[in-house]
């Protein structure tokens, strides 16, 4: 039987890594996440053949429980809600990953030091990652809207964390403890990822989240070698390093660095930004966008945050296609955290079956602007705020953006004077080549669709 477990523990592995090899691209992401599903469900059946597992009532009630209540809310969750359920999502993985170390750290009988060491650091790691993703959620959702930030902060969180890795280190030495200190020490480790998460703010959670998803993967991997278990070796390692990539991608995206963001970001006030915009907001109708854009040389659609939020993808798809017709020259300008999840517009766009082909990244794009007539903004904000690039106090300072404010003329799809995440005012809306198309994304490309028709 044993060698049955192992087989079936390696194949859930491959499973995994081919799933999310799947899921690199829009086309066959949707197989890939089938194919991980399958391995998760391999993993999970064959457990219950392990040699001496007990409590099969327990585990099946369990599982019927959290199956039940994810199932649920998958297939209730909106998609502009995603982002906040990922990370949710993460937070439970690396809660799991502390369970298990808690239930073996209070039972004590570990085989030698090493497991004990790595059961105490995959507590730390995954403790830190399940309260941090906690804040990260309640950020996503709009519960916590501005940065928690203190004097001595930065000491103060040290001061946890240093606490937190002596007393796990402690722990080790003593081998078997009393469960108090245990306690003690898991509150460490969920207060020092609760208070790593608060500060951070501006346009920085991309980081952060892709930093706890990295810490979630580690955790579980150190778990799956304290309980001889392959699968959550590989699938814990599998994540660790696609979250380690993910978070130094999203950091270069940022122009950051991971210890800037975890440690910075301190002075830096909604106040004094405010003060750098003048001029005024300047509407526009959607009778006149059409025209400007059906006679346009070249046109570069930027989508953002609220473009999901309208769900305007399919719409934004015929706009581009209708362009297209007319002998427009269409391109889409993808900013790597526009949205709120890493490759959040690709998936819209690739769900609207827009062609991957007139997608370009920042890089690409930039050079792009000075030549383009038309630069549609629907729903972004912080990504195309030139702020960015001036005001050494924007809490954005540095982050590279869609530089939008050079195309010749700017139309901005908004509902109205709501800010970017960051919370910062935009400078490109108060350009004297800015016109603002107000209402809802949808309904504008709507109307932008009937205008260009009616020429
Ligand atoms: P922003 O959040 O900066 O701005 C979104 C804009 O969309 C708002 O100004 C809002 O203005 C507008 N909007 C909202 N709803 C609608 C609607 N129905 N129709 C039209 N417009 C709408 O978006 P960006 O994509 O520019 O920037 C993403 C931000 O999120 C960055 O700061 C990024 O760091 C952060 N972030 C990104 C994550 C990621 O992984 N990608 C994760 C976490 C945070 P109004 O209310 O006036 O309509």
């Amino acid at each position: 039987m044993d060698n049955v477990i192992q087989i079936s523990y390696f194949v859930s592995a491959v499973l995994f890594i081919l799933g999310l090899k799947r899921m690199s691209s829009p086309v066959t992401a949707r197989g890939g996440i089938v194919w991980a599903g399958a391995g998760m469900l391999v993993a999970t059946l064959i457990t219950f053949f392990y040699p001496g597992m007990e409590n099969y009532l327990l585990m099946t009630v369990a599982i019927a429980i959290g199956g039940g209540l994810a199932f649920w809310s998958g297939k209730r969750v909106a998609m502009t809600d995603m982002p906040q359920m990922i990370a949710l999502y993460n937070g439970m993985g690396g809660g799991a990953a502390g369970a298990i170390a808690a239930v073996e750290l209070l039972r004590g009988d570990f085989p030698s030091m090493t497991f004990m060491t790595l059961a105490v650091a995959g507590a730390l790691i995954g403790s830190v990652s399940f309260s941090g993703s906690l804040v990260a959620f309640a950020k996503l959702q709009g519960w916590l809207r501005r940065p928690l930030r203190f004097p001595g902060q930065q000491f103060f969180n040290l001061g946890l964390l240093l606490a937190a890795i002596c007393l796990g280190g402690w722990l080790v030495m003593q081998g078997n403890t009393p469960g108090g200190l245990i306690l003690l020490f898991f509150a460490l480790a969920l207060a020092y990822g609760m208070m790593m998460a608060l500060p951070i703010g501006g346009a920085d959670m991309p980081v952060i989240i892709s930093l706890f998803n990295a810490l979630t993967g580690l955790a579980v991997a150190f778990e799956g070698f304290v309980l001889n278990n392959a699968a959550m070796i590989i699938a814990g390692t599998v994540v660790g390093s696609a979250g380690t990539l993910l978070t130094q991608l999203m950091a270069k995206a940022m122009n950051r660095s991971i210890s800037s963001v975890l440690f910075s970001a301190f002075g830096s006030s909604e106040e004094s930004v405010a003060g750098d915009v003048t001029g005024s907001m300047k509407p526009i109708d959607a009778a006149d966008v059409g025209i400007m854009m059906a006679y346009a040389e070249r046109v570069v659609i930027i989508p953002g945050y609220g473009m999901a939020v309208a769900q305007a993808q399919h719409k934004v798809h015929e706009l581009a296609e209708l362009l297209q017709k007319r002998g427009v020259n269409v391109k889409f300008a993808i900013h790597p955290v526009a949205g709120r999840m890493p490759g959040h517009m690709n998936v819209l766009l690739a769900e609207a079956n827009v062609s991957y082909d007139l997608l370009y990244d920042l890089d690409e794009i930039n050079p792009a602007f000075p030549q383009t007539d038309v630069a549609l903004v629907i729903g972004a904000n912080d990504v195309v705020n030139p702020l960015a690039r001036t005001n050494p106090d924007s809490p954005i300072y540095g982050m590279p953006i869609l530089n939008a404010d050079q195309s010749k003329n700017v139309i901005v799809i908004k509902r109205g004077q709501g800010k970017g995440f960051s919370g910062v005012e935009n400078a490109l809306f108060y350009a004297d080549n800015t016109r603002m198309l107000y209402g809802d994304g949808q309904a504008m490309v709507g109307e932008l669709i009937q205008a260009i028709k009616e020429l």
